[in-house]
């Protein structure tokens, strides 16, 4: 028999209520990941004789020791599920309500996922006497909660020790995340006769719907196909449901009937069309996770793209923050799209706009981080050094600085048609 757990023993409110509460700089007690320190989490299966039920540990130090005025921490999470029902598929989508998760928990923030995972504790919550041990304890209770079918013991590592953050996310959680990404690779769009549909984020950006093809993954960077299709088979009337595609009206822009249908069903009316490959015309809607925006430079003709770990000024004149204020909420804006990082390399990144070549600008991390994929890509598209072309803040955030170097590079977009 099954424990439905309904009180969390946590100093703090838990409702998905808080889940769309900023904890800002000012109330902020603690701080972890964020581009500011190593933060990572990961769900992964594990036999029953390796996981203690209800076990919650801690390595390293609390939060309480951080003085008066808090400050930032390494962060790991580590969620452990051992169930005869456990598939390995199943640790990306039970990783993804990581977010959710913590989020609902009152007093807590938190973006991103995997290795960009970003977490804030305010200080009204620390005052409250919210420790990181209630981390692991909403995690346990929530996942046995949601996912009492496949998880039959689950316990909750969290480690603050920087070296051994960093040691683990090597040695453990990297090869996972690679691995993932690997199962998904020899897939194609067009190799499949079903997209999915993802409506986690409508809690608060209630029209919009993701879509997710095994060439584009969520815009959260969290949900591929395949997680997308293990969220199905886990709970059939859940977030994401199977688009049979059907008959394709437009193979460049990405149009299929079948999503039209789909999006104007589940957005209420608010969007009726959606291209999948283009970011000019009813582009699919951007709700607020979304790892990167990209963005219509004119001066270049192409476009830049910021990932949201970039704190600073892009060529457009604007920040990661002011470019999401305007891009996200679930509507749709033509020249303007939140997307995953991995989508970057995709084929249909871009596909009906001129593909890869029309990325000018990205700030230097998302570069090398992406850097082997890029260099792989251009060479993919014909131009050996296209990597090389990408300008950075380091050549400058000014449009003629920029304009400049491309000029000076031979960037490809520069003699490329015109985008609009
Ligand atoms: Fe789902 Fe999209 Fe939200 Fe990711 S961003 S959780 S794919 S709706
Ligand atoms: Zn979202």
């Amino acid at each position: 028999i099954k424990i439905k757990i309904t009180e969390i023993p946590i100093p703090v409110g838990f409702a998905p209520a808080f889940e769309g509460e900023r904890v800002r700089k000012d109330d902020m007690f603690a701080e972890f990941g964020g581009g500011r320190t190593t933060a990572w989490e990961l769900v992964r299966k594990r036999d029953l004789s390796e996981v203690e039920d209800h076990k919650i540990e801690l390595i390293g130090p609390d939060i309480d020791t951080l003085g008066p005025d808090g400050g930032k921490l390494p962060l790991a999470i580590i969620v452990d599920v051992a169930g005869k029902n456990m598939q390995e598929d199943f640790e990306p989508v039970m990783e993804r309500r990581i977010h959710y998760f913590t989020n609902y928990t009152e007093g807590v923030m938190h973006i991103g996922q995997r290795d960009i995972a970003w977490i804030r504790i305010s200080k009204s919550a620390y005052e409250a006497g919210f420790r990181l041990k209630h981390i692991g304890e909403v995690l346990y209770a929530k996942m046995l909660d949601e996912f009492g079918s496949i998880a039959d013991r689950v316990q909750v590592t969290i480690i603050t020790d920087k070296e051994k953050v960093e040691e683990l996310l090597e040695e453990v959680a990297r090869p996972r995340y690679e691995a993932r990404d690997a199962r998904l690779a020899g897939l194609t769009d067009e190799s499949v006769d079903t997209f999915y549909s993802c409506l986690l984020c409508q809690s608060f950006a209630p029209a919009h719907v993701c879509i997710v093809t095994p060439e584009r993954l969520g815009l959260c960077g969290a949900v591929s196909w395949l997680d997308a299709k293990a969220t199905y088979e886990l709970d059939s009337t859940g977030p994401c449901q199977p688009i049979v595609k059907g008959e394709c009206e437009d193979e460049v822009k990405g149009s299929w009937e079948s999503i039209n249908k789909r999006v104007a069903e589940q957005s209420h009316g608010a969007t009726t069309k959606v291209n999948i490959y283009t970011i000019m015309e009813d582009p699919m809607t951007s709700c607020g996770c979304f790892e990167c925006i990209c963005g219509i430079m004119p001066e270049a003709n192409g476009v830049i793209i910021v990932n949201r770990e970039y704190h600073g000024m892009t060529p457009l004149g604007m920040t990661f923050g002011e470019l999401a204020s305007t891009t996200g909420g679930g509507v749709q804006t033509p020249g303007f799209m939140g997307h995953g990082r991995q989508f970057i390399t995709s084929k249909k990144f871009l596909y009906a706009d001129g593909g890869l070549a029309r990325v000018v600008w990205m700030p230097k991390e998302l570069k090398e981080a992406l850097k082997e994929k890029l260099i792989e890509r251009g060479k993919e598209i014909g131009i050996e050094n296209f990597y090389d072309m990408i300008a950075d803040e380091e050549v400058g955030v000014e449009p003629d600085a920029v304009v400049e170097f491309l000029t000076k590079v031979g960037h490809p977009a520069l003699s490329m048609d015109p985008m609009f």
